[in-house]
């Protein structure tokens, strides 16, 4: 464990919470050498468990951390699920058909997500100040003065230059910078319990979805463990609880039961949005910003793609590279998805918080089976579960520009503007025999500009485009001429399959965010719009 006895009088970030949002938030600031501070009111990591599925997106976030080999050797590969009504599979939705980097969700307890989260943050040379709990906090136009207290009672105040509230649902940051929160709670009481399957007759790498009464969702973990969600009963006799979890589990897999099982956790769930997410120089992530369901897993995933959005642009601002108007893209770009993800979450509560009828099972089922039993709607189904198509197309920050005007970028194909650069390859740079992949290339902490070209005399000299480029940023030229310059940022795409996937037919330029997102696409490829771009950060 990482304890900080003292703290610092002054810190460039003060992050306030170390569930996974916050984590997250403080690898990426170290990642681009921002020094910050990150305390946690627990003396100790939390022992117990909530979020079990981390998705694609959250993957390919964790790539670029450089994390991914320990999360892939600790977690388990699950492939999708099935759900069952009356005994029977009725529908089954399957990731691996999904053009992403990790075609599965990976499953893992939470606390060790935060584990290989806090090493990362180690290596780094940061560390989590445990036992420090935010009391208040006051700011001005320059600063922030936050007030902590130790576990032993200790008082001390820390100045920051920007202050982040990732503490979760009752943020106690959320609290004293007065935003207010809207939401509800869900009216049905869930429980999660842990244990071993016997005799499980279905498939070990996918969850099961159990939609008549008792309802419940079996999710598999490493090390043969499974992890049950089932509606619970409020004052249900505890002694119960087993027989009607085995009752489940025998019409889902008949002659199958729960075995040394763990002390089951009650709970009750919550839809909360954050009015804003910025306030002066206080912001606010994760569970802090925005609470969902936990029925779809999306409420950590969330929270750690708010954090993958903030990190860079907050190093920016840090670096003197982008202005305040870049924290406010944040808002602008994440609160929408918590949105949307809040209000999936109250349909799929309610399917999943049916009446114990067999009319009203009958109906989940039709509407479960409507759209699941097509492939484009399983892949739909799969597509939402795993984050991959979360965009910020309607962000200020991107920008199409085509010369024909705004109605020839409507015929584009391959990602737009604000979209999630897909992977695609092989790429064959001019000086190495080994082939690369456009996600290879965003392995960076800054911008990467790709230069799409068909030959070479059309791409301009490479001092004029660096000099438009920040400390940091990047620039290839991808080229399906063979014939190309022996240089090392010139890419052939022989095969033409990155041509292909990015949709591009005639010349033209992408500029990708350290987030992965495409910030810029210009055809044909004009320098002043890079400029511009650049220009609109400093805003
Ligand atoms: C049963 C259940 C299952 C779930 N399953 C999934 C899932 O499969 N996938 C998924 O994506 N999500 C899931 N979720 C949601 C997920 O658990 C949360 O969204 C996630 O924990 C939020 O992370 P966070 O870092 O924002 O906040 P938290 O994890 O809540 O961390 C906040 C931290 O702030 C600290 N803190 C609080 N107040 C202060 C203070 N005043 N001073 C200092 N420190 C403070 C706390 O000690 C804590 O460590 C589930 C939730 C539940 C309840």
């Amino acid at each position: 464990m990482s304890q900080s006895q003292t703290l610092p009088e002054a810190t460039p970030v003060l992050i306030v919470g170390a569930g996974p949002t916050g984590l997250t938030l403080a690898v990426e600031l170290a990642r681009r050498n921002i020094d910050c501070l990150l305390v946690d009111r627990n003396p100790e990591p939390l022992p117990f468990d909530r979020a079990t599925v981390i998705h694609s997106r959250s993957l390919e976030c964790f790539e670029t951390m450089d994390v991914i080999d320990a999360f892939l050797e600790r977690g388990l590969v699950m492939r999708g699920f099935n759900i069952f009504a009356n005994g029977e599979k009725v529908a089954q939705t399957s990731f691996e058909s999904l053009e992403c980097r990790h075609p599965y969700d990976l499953n893992l307890s939470e606390n060790e997500t935060e584990d290989i989260l806090t090493e990362r943050l180690e290596q780094l040379g940061g560390q989590v100040s445990r036992g420090w709990s935010l009391e208040g906090l006051e700011q001005t136009d320059s600063g922030v003065t936050a007030f902590l207290k130790s576990a032993d009672g200790i008082e001390q105040s820390v100045s920051a230059d920007w202050l982040v509230g990732t503490d979760g649902i009752r943020s106690r940051v959320r609290e004293a910078i007065g935003v207010e929160v809207s939401g509800h709670q869900y009216p049905a009481l869930w429980g999660v319990i842990d244990g071993q399957i016997l005799n499980w007759k279905h498939e070990s790498d996918r969850a099961a979805i159990q939609i008549e009464a008792p309802a419940l969702n079996p999710v598999p973990l490493p090390g043969d463990r499974w992890r049950i969600y089932f509606r619970a009963v409020e004052d249900a006799d505890p002694s119960t609880l087993l027989d009607c979890i085995n009752a489940g589990l025998d019409a889902i897999s008949p002659g199958s039961s729960l075995q040394e099982p763990d002390e089951p956790i009650l709970y009750h769930t919550f839809r909360q949005l954050s009015a804003h997410y910025r306030s002066g120089r206080v912001l606010l992530a994760g569970d802090a910003a925005h609470a969902c369901s936990p029925i779809q897993g999306h409420g950590m995933n969330t929270g750690i793609q708010d954090s993958f959005n903030l990190g860079w642009k907050l190093a920016h601002v840090l670096s003197g590279k982008g202005g305040f108007g870049l924290l406010d893209s944040y808002e602008q770009e994440r609160r929408p998805i918590a949105a949307a993800v809040g209000a999936s979450g109250d349909v799929v509560e309610e399917l999943r918080t049916i009446p114990d009828d067999p009319a009203a099972v009958a109906r989940v089922k039709r509407a479960l089976c409507a759209m699941l039993l097509t492939a484009s709607g399983q892949q739909q189904a799969a597509r939402d579960e795993t984050g991959i198509d979360f965009h910020y197309r309607n962000s200020p920050l991107v920008k199409g520009y085509h010369a024909d005007g705004e109605t020839a970028q409507q015929s584009w194909m391959g990602p737009l503007p604000g979209d999630c650069l897909p992977d695609a390859g092989p790429l064959m740079p001019s000086t190495t025999e080994e082939t690369l992949t456009l996600f290879q290339l965003m392995q960076t902490t800054g911008h990467v500009l790709l230069w799409m070209a068909a030959d070479s005399t059309a791409v301009p000299d490479r001092m004029e485009i660096e000099s438009l480029l920040q400390p940091g940023d990047v620039f290839y030229v991808i080229s399906t001429d063979t014939q190309q310059a022996a240089l090392a940022y010139w890419l052939s795409d022989t095969t033409g399959q990155v041509h292909a996937r990015l949709g591009v037919i005639d010349p033209c330029l992408f500029l990708i965010r350290p987030d992965g997102h495409v910030a810029m696409r210009c055809e044909p490829p004009e320098l002043s719009q890079v400029a511009a771009y650049y220009e609109r950060l400093k805003c």
